[in-house]
């Protein structure tokens, strides 16, 4: 069953979404070769705690952190850990979602450690930009055939694959929620977008080919070839006037 929200939940989601998009920001900055993924978590979840809100991931289906964080061939779903030291020219996905007031922000975005390789810095920029084009297309009375098609072919264009394992989600007093937001599709199918649906539209794409595997923690979610993922993640609103994001960083 997919949720509209009123002009008074989308407001508080705005706020939700304001303090994951801070977290996501404070987190991605404290990114530098040799600092820890577990401290990079830590960062992201004070920040959430001083704000009044809590960290969604923390024990969501026993997720141990409060930030996934994915390095390299990770593709989601990387647990933090004290032992686990970034390195110059990894490429660093943070994941991470704020619960304010009952509501879900939730936003991802992969960042670069120190100077990477050029084509790992290829993989994020059209990873970005595949997710800037499913936002834009987005809008009241399109289909989420529409968004996926618009990220797949920005993404299959550049020569780059879509996980088809994982996906968006409608997102609100939960994280997932209905629909599901594939980051593929055919142009004119799927559900009707309608104001007041709120969504959480997330690429994740390979380097290589698009099958991945998890690990025996049960987590992490690695590409099948072992070469590079990007991820990236905004949560947006459905509204007459265009898509609004939700995820915005003050
Ligand atoms: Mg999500």
């Amino acid at each position: 069953m997919i949720v509209l929200k009123t002009s008074r939940e989308l407001k508080i989601m705005r706020e939700a979404g304001r303090i994951a998009a801070n977290a996501l920001k404070f987190a991605g900055a404290a990114i530098e070769p040799g600092v820890s993924t577990w401290e990079i978590d830590r960062v992201a979840r004070r920040y959430i705690e001083e704000q009044g809100a809590k960290p969604t991931f923390l024990g969501y289906g026993g997720f141990p952190a409060s930030a996934c964080v994915s390095v390299n061939n990770v593709v989601i779903h990387g647990i933090p850990k004290k032992n686990h030291l970034l390195r110059e020219g990894d490429i660093v996905s943070i994941d991470v979602g704020a619960t304010y007031e009952g509501f879900v922000g939730d936003n991802a975005y992969t960042f670069p450690c120190g100077k990477v390789s050029e084509e790992a810095q290829r993989l994020m920029d059209t990873t970005r930009e595949s997710l800037a084009e499913g936002i834009r297309a987005a809008v009241a009375g399109a289909r989420l055939g529409d968004v996926g098609s618009a990220v797949q072919r920005y993404a299959e264009a550049r020569g780059y694959s879509v996980v088809r394992d994982y996906v968006g989600h409608g997102v609100g007093a939960k994280m997932h929620e209905d629909p599901s937001v594939p980051n593929y599709g055919t142009p004119g199918r799927g559900v009707r977008l309608l104001p007041g649906m709120t969504i959480a539209i997330e690429p994740m794409i390979n380097q290589g080919v698009k099958e991945v595997r998890t690990l025996n923690d049960g987590w992490t979610t690695v590409t099948a070839d072992g070469k590079l993922s990007a991820h990236f993640e905004n949560s947006i609103a459905i509204t007459p006037d265009g898509p609004v994001i939700l995820t915005v960083a003050d």
